[in-house]
């Protein structure tokens, strides 16, 4: 796609999350369907990409925004989650949830679309919330969730589709 790729309409999208989640890995799959191993953007992370998407026939474009740094003040409870077990990390987990929808109803406009991914959905061994903990979360907030991987690539195209089907029909 050029720089110039023709679109109908264009739409800011924000990835929020807590460090090391995945953000900057899942916009890299989707905009250049690879996976970034290892650390090293980690501390960096990018600023925007633009992807341009085909809803319904209509060209929709996504200016999507990667966060790096911003995290930065919840990185004492994320010391906390990364140690814990269990009912207690999920427990910590929902709360960091909470905590990302204040802040976007603080900041975002109103009719801001709104989407819970679960990423890292590859590592079945390691996983702290269950597929159904996940939809009953976002369905106590009435957004839609999708488990992604930055890694296989999983749902990443889904779920940016789904957000810039949304995002059209709601403008
Ligand atoms: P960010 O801080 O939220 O931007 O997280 P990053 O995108 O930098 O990813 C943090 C770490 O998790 C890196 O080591 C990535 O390689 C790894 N990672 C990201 N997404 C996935 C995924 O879907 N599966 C696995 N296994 N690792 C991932
Ligand atoms: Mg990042």
């Amino acid at each position: 796609a050029s720089v110039n790729e023709y679109f109908d309409i264009a739409f800011k999208v924000m990835l929020l999350g807590d460090s090391a989640v995945g953000k900057t890995c899942v916009l890299v799959r989707f905009k250049d369907g690879a996976f970034l191993g290892g650390n090293f953007i980690a501390t960096v992370g990018i600023d925007f990409r633009n992807k341009v998407v085909t809803v319904d026939n209509m060209k929709v474009k996504l200016q999507i925004w990667d966060t790096a740094g911003q995290e930065r003040f919840r990185s004492v409870t994320h010391a906390y989650y990364r140690d814990a077990q269990g009912k207690y990390a999920t427990f910590i987990l929902l709360s960091l949830f909470k905590a990302w929808l204040t802040e976007i109803s603080e900041y975002a406009k109103k009719d801001v679309v709104i989407m819970l991914l679960g990423n890292k959905s590859d590592m079945a061994a390691e996983r702290v919330i269950t597929h159904e903990e996940g939809e009953k979360l976002a369905k106590e907030y009435g957004v839609p969730f999708m488990e992604t991987s930055a890694k296989t690539g999983v749902n990443v195209e889904l779920a940016f589709q789904a957000i810039a089907r949304e995002l059209k029909h709601r403008n």
